[in-house]
């Protein structure tokens, strides 16, 4: 079969700031602001969106750039190509768990279109970046008609392909504060190939040593294209807390990833596969960093 072809549209490409903003207020429900467009395309194509006006943000100032600061952590401007924030070398050094999940985005090619905030955007309840980032506790910084405002990732997400923007309102950047000394992770997935398919289950995992809590350590936990949004596993990360850290805990923690899933069937995997596939990836997730960790289980 082959595909549709794509209707017809407006392509617009502001310079600055002020015009993109402008342009998505003036034609509303009718426009669409895109970075990488390879979802807003596909979208596009499969008529799942109708916009009259593609409004196309890599050309604005600024919005290229990564920088960051030992006091602030790392910010990452909206077109900043998955690849690009790969290659970096303060990234990779800072937020591995980060870089490890946006190499598992597509095929190398297409990492050099796609972005780091058209991954969160798209907010894909399988989206790879979006675990990570949640883990490293991001921050999106939006502008819109009414000015600027800033969130937390983990309030950004509505739904599947929904989130908090506003009519109008655009992602400047993304911002993750430093990480807590030593803190190491992993980020565990499994699709239907090793080049470029979508996760059926994936699972990001971020420890650091804590003195404050019984069992010396912090952990956060997410659980990726198993329920609507990238979700917390609240009560793995829980015992993993409270309890001194021995192996039964740890696969105590993995079974309670899987009983926090809310997956579905669906043509890359059934819920049940899901839900065993995550308990696996978790305890290979917690074991991997605990070894990093050198938590003596
Ligand atoms: C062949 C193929 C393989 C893929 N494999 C994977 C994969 O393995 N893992 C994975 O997670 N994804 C995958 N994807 C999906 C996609 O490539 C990623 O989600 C990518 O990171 C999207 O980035 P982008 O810059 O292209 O987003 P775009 O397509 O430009 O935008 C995505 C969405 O976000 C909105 N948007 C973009 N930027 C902004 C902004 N600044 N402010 C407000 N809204 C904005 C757009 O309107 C659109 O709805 C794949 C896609 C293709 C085509």
């Amino acid at each position: 079969m082959p595909h549709p072809r794509l209707p017809a549209f407006s392509y617009l490409r502001p310079k600055t700031l002020k015009e993109a903003v402008g342009l998505l207020h003036k034609y509303g429900d009718q426009s669409r602001p895109f970075t990488g467009g390879t979802d807003c395309f596909n979208l596009v194509r499969d008529k799942r969106i109708h916009p009259k006006y593609l409004v196309d943000l890599k050309s604005i100032e600024g919005f290229r750039e990564i920088s960051y600061d030992q006091k602030k952590g790392l910010t990452i401007g909206a077109t900043v190509t998955l690849n690009a924030m790969i290659d970096h070398a303060y990234v990779s050094k800072n937020y591995p768990v980060l870089v490890e999940a946006a190499n598992e985005v597509g095929g190398y090619q297409l990492r050099n279109r796609a972005t780091l905030v058209g991954n969160l955007c798209n907010a894909s309840p399988c989206g790879d970046t979006i675990g990570p980032c949640l883990v490293y506790q991001a921050r999106v910084q939006i502008i819109g008609p009414e000015g600027k405002r800033a969130v937390d990732l983990k309030d950004f997400f509505e739904g599947p392909g929904m989130t908090c923007l506003g009519k109008g309102e655009i992602v400047e950047s993304i911002s993750l504060p430093m990480p807590h000394p030593g803190a190491e992770g992993a980020y565990e997935s499994i699709g239907r190939n090793k080049v470029g398919d979508l996760a059926i289950a994936a699972i990001t995992v971020l420890g650091y040593e804590k003195k404050e809590s019984p069992s010396g350590y912090d952990f956060l936990i997410t659980l990726t294209a198993v329920a609507p949004t990238v979700i917390f596993a609240d009560k793995a990360q829980d015992i993993l807390r409270k309890q001194p850290l021995t192996q039964e805990m740890l696969e105590e923690a993995a079974r309670l990833c899987a009983e926090a899933c809310k997956p579905i069937d669906d043509i890359r995997g059934s819920a049940q596969y899901r839900r065993d596939m995550i308990q696996l990836l978790a305890l290979r997730g917690l074991e991997k960093t605990c070894k990093h960790l050198k938590v003596p289980l």
